[in-house]
């Protein structure tokens, strides 16, 4: 799991609480990605903030941080090759109604708020969002092996 080969996920409440967990990981697993970690998990609002911290000046912010405390969420590090873009394409764009047909928003999402799973946009932020929530004994190579070293330093 080098960098740029794994990616970070969360399916958000509104996907899981529509039993869309399932339907989702399908796709990401027919796509080609290995699911490297995952587990389920409700988020306090404080970790919502530090997550979106970047948006907090966005007017949207305040319902944003609602929304994803709102219900459990599915959080997952990804590995496939060109794993952060490849993601981003098999999500779509942010907004459902701009995403290209058999993309998991267009799929899944109920709204530009509400648009069913997150997806890292950059390798960087891959391991800091990877390790936001898992140590790294969390994350395991397709041996088995739990992988201890990220190239990217966070
Ligand atoms: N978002 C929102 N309203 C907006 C734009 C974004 O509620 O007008 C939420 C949406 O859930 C999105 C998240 O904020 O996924 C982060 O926004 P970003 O622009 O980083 O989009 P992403 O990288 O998730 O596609």
């Amino acid at each position: 799991m080098d960098s740029g080969n794994f990616t970070f996920t969360m399916i958000k409440p509104g996907a899981v609480n529509n039993e869309y967990i399932g339907p989702i990981l399908a796709k990401i697993t027919d796509a080609g990605f290995r699911i490297a970690a995952m587990k389920m998990i409700k988020l306090r609002t404080a970790q919502a903030e530090v997550f979106y911290g970047i948006h907090k000046e966005r007017p949207f912010f305040r319902s944003l941080v609602e929304f994803m405390t709102s219900g459990p969420i599915v959080v997952a590090v990804l590995e496939k090759e060109n794993a952060v873009q490849s993601y981003r394409e098999l999500i779509g764009s942010t907004n459902p109604e701009e995403a290209k047909s058999g993309t998991i928003r267009k799929l899944f999402a109920e709204s530009v708020s509400k648009n069913a799973v997150h997806g890292s946009d950059s390798v960087e932020n891959a391991a800091n969002e990877a390790l936001f929530f898992f140590s790294r004994s969390e994350i395991f190579t397709e041996s088995g092996e739990v992988k201890l070293q990220f190239d990217v330093t966070v």
